[in-house]
């Protein structure tokens, strides 16, 4: 807040305000940060400058900026998340598809060993049956046994 030089009226805010380092020469801290602006009176449209007093709100101003720039980090960063977790779940996704269709395949593959598997079973039951129908027919006929030729090797 600032008073008018011409008519004295009070002018709450600046028109624009901009911050000035100041040289405190008899000041250990050599400098301190003030702010200028430009007000306009309200009574008779003067236009001066002064120092504005309300540093503490600008900083509140700028405590909302960096507020701000905070909140759009973590804004960026959970898009990014998103954007991370929407990919791994599209790449799992197609994971799940491939292994899939290899789970179907060898499904398909395994059927078929099992089909053939069981055509060569069958065929081979029917030749035992062949078979032991041959035998059965010389049923009567008893084995031949081995002639001993050597009875060196009966240990
Ligand atoms: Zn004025």
């Amino acid at each position: 807040m600032s008073v008018c030089p011409k008519c004295g009226a009070k002018v709450t805010s600046a028109v624009k305000t901009w911050s000035a380092a100041l040289a405190q020469t008899k000041s250990a801290e050599g400098k301190s940060q003030i702010f200028i602006g430009v007000f306009e009176c309200p009574t008779c449209k003067t236009r001066f400058r002064a120092r504005v007093r309300h540093a503490q709100k600008l900083e509140q101003t700028a405590n909302v900026k960096n507020e701000m720039v905070r909140i759009k980090g973590v804004w960026d960063g959970l898009m990014q998340t998103l954007k991370a977790l929407r990919e791994k779940i599209q790449m799992l996704e197609m994971e799940r598809k491939n292994l899939l269709d290899e789970v179907a395949s060898l499904r398909e593959a395994a059927e078929s060993r099992v089909a053939s598997l069981e055509g060569e079973v069958g065929q081979m039951r029917e030749e035992a049956k062949a078979l032991k129908e041959l035998l059965g027919a010389d049923d009567n006929v008893p084995v031949q046994p081995l002639p001993a030729e050597s009875g060196s090797n009966s240990s």
